[in-house]
């Protein structure tokens, strides 16, 4: 029986994904041929990263505005080092919101200066913290989206007169934004979008060439962007498991349909926190993302029963990150609406027997 997977990373993807990705493992297009075993320079994987590229600025509403997008190796642990890399001459800010925003600033303080424009790390990363100004000498400033561990979102972004940089791997395609107000975007697949192994990068040419240093070619985002995402072997699966998400996604209506479902799903595992006496959730309310759902049991006793409960239930990937604890269920663009119902079932089935 196929599980409600709530997992935070690699995530759920859409069946009908998996299904054409296990196919064109076997026989790709029907060329006798599995997509694995064909050159990268064929004609027909030339066209998978063409699509891939182009359906991720057509669904993001960034085609023709200067805005390239990259299909790159090393995940976005390796973005922290490219974005430093090419953008940070003296100065940057970061705006501090757990614990990938941190990993991201200590890689880029190998770089050059980097200023916290604020932080929540006092309160274990609970909520989204307040920008009371940003310095118009910084480089660029770099924030993150969706905190995946702590279950915080951000609703609305600084306006900025340097370039803005968002780390958007567990929430990216999953709600409608303004996406051009960012000039570099990127985005770990394995979170929303595909299997690991590949991450998308959306940049805005125009911020490119300004650092001093020699940047190695394959750090070096304006040599990704000559090659056209071809500058070394791709990863072939993950890009063109990850075009076929796009697929799905444009074909079910693209983000705001999405998002409408994304919405409706939060909304009914929150209240279900809210009005349940057995459950607290972890981040303050008005900063709680749609997509990582963080929860703790109020009675730590109880962990046992309601454990062998959502498991019985065909339910898996809840246990929380250990640093928050208790629980998270992950809500990405292709678990369906009546997953989450299982689980608000089993909680509901919870408050009954404690
Ligand atoms: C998972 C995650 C990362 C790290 O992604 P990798 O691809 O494993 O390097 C970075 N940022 C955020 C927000 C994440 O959720």
């Amino acid at each position: 029986m196929k599980k409600h997977n709530f997992s935070a990373g690699p995530c759920i993807l859409p069946q009908q994904v998996l299904l054409k990705a296990s196919e064109a493992v076997q026989d790709f297009n029907g060329s006798g041929l599995s997509l694995i075993e064909i050159s990268h320079r064929s004609k027909d994987f030339v066209e998978v990263m063409e699509k891939a590229r182009s359906l991720a600025l057509e669904l993001l509403g960034l085609e023709g505005k200067g805005y390239h997008a990259l299909y790159l190796q090393g995940g976005a642990s390796m973005e922290f080092i490219r974005v430093a890399y090419n953008l940070l001459e003296t100065k940057a800010g970061y705006l501090n919101t757990g614990t990938w925003a941190n990993n991201a600033i200590k890689e880029a303080k190998l770089f050059g200066e980097v200023i916290e424009v604020a932080s929540s790390k006092a309160e274990n990363y609970n909520h989204i913290p307040k920008i009371y100004g940003v310095p118009n000498d910084l480089d660029y400033l770099h924030v993150t989206s969706n905190n995946t561990i702590f279950g915080t979102q951000m609703k609305t972004f600084p306006k900025v007169n340097i370039p803005l940089v968002c780390d958007m791997s567990s929430d990216i395609f999953s709600r409608q934004l303004d996406f051009s107000q960012f000039d570099l975007i990127y985005a770990g697949a394995q979170k929303n979008m595909g299997p690991a192994g590949t991450e998308l990068v959306v940049i805005k040419e125009d911020i490119l060439g300004k650092v001093s240093r020699k940047i190695p070619s394959i750090l070096d985002y304006q040599v990704h962007i000559a090659k056209d995402s071809m500058f070394n072997t791709p990863a072939v699966f993950p890009v063109y498991t990850s075009m076929l998400t796009l697929e799905w996604l444009k074909n079910i209506g693209g983000i705001s349909a999405i998002e409408e479902i994304n919405n409706k799903k939060a909304q009914l595992l929150y209240s279900e926190i809210d009005l349940n006496p057995v459950f607290k959730g972890f981040a303050n309310v008005e900063d709680r993302s749609i997509m990582n759902a963080t929860f703790n049991l109020t009675d730590e006793k109880l962990k046992d029963t309601f454990d062998a409960m959502w498991k019985e239930a065909g339910i898996s990937g809840i246990n929380g990150h250990r640093s928050v604890g208790g629980y998270r269920a992950s809500m990405y663009n292709a678990l369906p609406l009546e997953s989450v119902g299982v689980l608000v079932d089993v909680m509901s089935e919870m408050e009954r027997r404690a």
